[in-house]
């Protein structure tokens, strides 16, 4: 029954544990409203058999579910090292521009400036922050010399943070510039890029979208915040973006841990008022990737991620590798759906008070938007119906919170399954063309079929009247099924 669909949505990433229609499928069935690509390992022809998979699924089976192409940004790494390296603390480690086979002593790394961008002091974080080691050297020209703070075993490919240092790579490398394209290709619902610095990283994905043939539709982005940069700029990427993902794997690696709390809960409200959904992302189910129980930490983790107001929860490892893809998704969903039906969740998350001095085109979608979730919370409205071409009104609505069904209508193909992202929305095909009066009755008649409200339920209508395809939300309509 529709009516008992969670409203925080769950993310999952695919890769070798989850590559089956019977697995992805069973995934969906417990619960998944995105599936991501991670384009750090991905290959073009499993990607291309993968997105045919999930859509296939959605058309047989009558879902929405949406797919989220994943860049891996200016992420570095070490080259291949021999199985058994180890460094302990005081040794010495030479990091060379040499693309060599790497041991104890000396190691490829695959960013050809640093030896110039990086000082005497800095920290460089190798494999999550495992190993701690402190540049005492660079020759400014291919070699830095580091000492080992906490040491560990080294091996191949492993990634590496370097918190302190003003890293002159572009936001987007030569290998993101081609998997956005390959994405945009696709026409996947979400493009998300790593590493996000400044609000300009953001206007050169832009560009590459501009740019594309299928710039029609403007493909939303993500930005993964995931340094401390990122964290400092988040107003002005607010401004460009579309949605935040809070990274935690790597922003734990490249601020203090204990500040990752934090900077959850601030990014949250700050994503929330800007009406732009964030992901909480990382390890939130960890020990499920090999375990079938988690741990009773990961249990809160992901409720109090909910509480916080997250738009969606994140699975990486877990079902990308994991042994238990399904199992993970079902444990989640019943942690989400748990703590959403608890009266502090429903009382925690006020709608938010803003644009009452920024007048400008939106400006009465906007209050329209807000009124209705005012009215459904006094009124016990069941839903919020509402029809949208490019999905607006859904975002207003849905960063509001409100504990009515969002109901969305779109002729609008692509932006039903982009919208499965957010908070609350589902969205579902219509062909608005008739007057709005015919339109109401149609919808309210929909959304009876589809088992979000029965007969006597109250439903808010937002319409644009007079009705045609592009016109701006406008009209509000308190009506009775
Ligand atoms: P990743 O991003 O899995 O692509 O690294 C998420 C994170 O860093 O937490
Ligand atoms: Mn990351």
């Amino acid at each position: 029954m529709n009516k008992f669909l969670k409203k925080t949505k769950i993310i999952a990433t695919l890769g070798p544990a989850s590559s089956s229609k019977e697995v992805m499928l069973d995934m969906v069935k417990a619960g998944v409203d995105v599936f991501r690509i991670n384009f750090s390992h991905a290959d073009y022809d499993l990607v291309r058999i993968n997105v045919n998979t999930i859509r296939e699924i959605n058309q047989e089976f009558g879902y929405t579910v949406s797919i989220l192409g994943d860049l891996q940004g200016p992420k570095l790494r070490v080259g291949v090292v021999k199985e058994g390296s180890y460094l302990n603390p005081g040794d010495i480690l030479t990091f060379t521009n040499e693309k060599i086979e790497g041991d104890s002593t000396k190691v490829y790394m695959t960013y050809q400036k640093f030896p110039q961008d990086v000082k005497v002091g800095e920290r460089i974080l190798i494999d999550d922050g495992k190993l701690v080691l402190e540049v005492i050297e660079t020759n400014e020209i291919d070699t830095v010399k580091a000492k080992t703070i906490q040491g560990g075993p080294l091996s191949s490919k492993k990634g590496v943070n370097l918190p302190n240092t003003n890293v002159s790579l572009p936001a987007l490398t030569e290998k993101d510039v081609e998997d956005a394209n390959f994405i945009l290709d696709l026409e996947l619902d979400w493009i998300a890029l790593s590493f996000v610095r400044h609000a300009q990283d953001i206007i050169d994905l832009k560009e590459i979208i501009k740019n594309h043939p299928t710039n029609k539709q403007k493909t939303p982005i993500i930005a993964k915040i995931e340094k401390p940069e990122g964290v400092k700029n988040i107003e002005q990427i607010l401004m460009e973006c579309d949605a935040i993902m809070v990274a935690r794997g790597d922003l734990g690696v490249e601020v203090p841990m204990e500040e990752v709390p934090a900077i959850q809960k601030t990014l949250v409200e700050k994503a929330r008022f800007h009406s732009k959904p964030v992901i909480i992302a990382t390890q939130m189910m960890e020990t499920m990737i090999n375990s079938l129980t988690p741990t009773r930490a990961e249990v809160n983790d992901v409720a109090n991620s909910v509480l916080d107001g997250a738009d969606a929860v994140m699975l990486s490892g877990e079902t990308s590798v994991g042994r238990y893809p399904v199992e993970v998704v079902e444990n989640m969903t019943k942690i989400v759906k748990n703590i959403e039906n608890t009266d502090f969740y429903q009382n925690k998350n006020a709608p938010i008070e803003k644009d009452i001095n920024c007048i400008d085109e939106r400006f009465l979608t906007n209050r329209i938007c807000l009124a209705a979730v005012r009215i459904a919370k006094s009124t016990n409205v069941e839903a919020i119906v509402t029809l949208t071409y490019s999905g607006y009104t859904a975002f207003q609505i849905s960063a509001h919170r409100p504990n009515s069904h969002i109901i969305v209508f779109s002729a609008n193909k692509r932006v039903i399954t982009m919208l499965n992202l957010l908070w609350g929305v589902r969205a579902y095909f219509y062909d608005m063309n008739k007057s709005t009066d015919e339109t109401i009755v149609q919808v309210n008649t929909l959304a009876h079929h589809y088992g979000f409200v029965e007969g006597g339920d109250y439903v808010i209508n937002l319409n644009a009247t007079p009705a045609n395809a592009d016109g701006k939300t406008n009209t509000l309509r308190l009506t009775t099924i």
